[in-house]
């Protein structure tokens, strides 16, 4: 009787080792598998650890470098405006006022694509245009902004989503607006000192509360509406005269192919092109807060 208690006892404790042993196998199988997240945590957060700090690490030196290149930006833009007065100034751009000048502008942008196409035929010709951005598409191309100020162009206001200002109360107007600059500063360290209102609708309440100069244009490219190359070039350039302002859209690749024709073309005329702050400036005139303007002599 004794023998049977202690053989049982033995198998007992043999099959207790067994099923420890199996239960913990079967764990770590889990366990490797990532099956039980209990376990498993500490080795994602080991994981997301070191990830997470290249990421800041790597943001802090985007930081940085936009620091550097907005220091960079005041620089180029005061060399760029001083080169409008100063002939002997060593700036890449200079503007004779004595030579006829236009005024290129974008509205809509920026587009990761063809707007960068569009810097790529200013920059050829050694020209700069103004760049009317929508703050919902500028958050989303903040390095195609950067561009535009790196590259001695202007950036405007266009709303932050498209809304028409005329059917905006005063406090949505300014909401629209302020957000927009705020956006742009954000990512450029500059605030637009313009504003194309959308649709070129403008009353009362606008002219009062964007607290900006309001630009519009003399000569409409339709390049929205007929999205082909020969037509919004022939546009541009049949009645195209010194001092004029040039609405396009810089989200559409017809416009970007047109633009590089346009800029051609013009420089071969003779034309400098211009930002609308360069051009009021070498024609004398100083723009207004919240007054409309059409061309250099409107
Ligand atoms: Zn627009």
């Amino acid at each position: 009787m004794k023998k049977y208690l202690v053989l049982i006892t033995a198998v007992l404790m043999i099959m207790g080792f067994i099923s420890i042993f199996y239960v913990k196998g079967v764990e770590s199988y889990k366990l490797n598998k990532g099956y039980i997240n209990s376990e498993a945590n500490p080795e994602v957060i080991y994981k997301s650890g070191p990830a997470q700090k290249e990421t800041a690490g790597a943001s802090t030196k985007k930081e940085n470098t936009a620091a550097n290149e907005t220091k960079d930006n005041e620089g180029n833009l005061g060399a760029a405006e001083s080169s409008a007065g100063d002939p002997d100034s060593e700036a890449k751009r200079q503007i004779d006022p004595n030579k006829p000048m236009v005024a290129l502008t974008f509205d809509d942008g920026p587009h990761y694509e063809n707007t960068d196409n569009i810097l790529d035929s200013l920059k050829k010709y050694n020209g700069a245009a103004t760049f009317f951005v929508l703050g919902s598409r500028a958050e989303k191309n903040k390095e195609v902004i950067k561009r535009i100020v790196e590259e001695g162009n202007q950036i405007g206001n266009h709303t932050y989503d498209h809304k028409q200002l005329t059917k905006l109360s005063s406090t949505e107007i300014t909401e629209e607006l302020t957000r927009t600059s705020d956006i742009i500063q954000d990512i450029a360290n500059i605030r637009p000192g313009l504003i194309r209102p959308t649709y070129g609708s403008v009353n009362d309440n606008v002219r009062n509360y964007s607290k900006e100069p309001l630009i519009l244009w003399s000569i409409d490219t339709l390049d929205w509406k007929t999205k082909d190359k020969t037509k919004i070039v022939n546009e541009a350039l049949k009645n195209v005269k010194d001092g004029d302002i040039i609405l396009m859209h810089d989200i559409y690749k017809t416009t970007a192919m047109a633009a590089e024709v346009i800029i051609k073309e013009l420089d071969s005329k003779g034309y400098q092109l211009v930002t609308i702050d360069e051009l009021f400036k070498a024609r004398g005139k100083e723009l207004e807060n919240g007054k409309v303007y059409s061309n250099a002599y409107k």
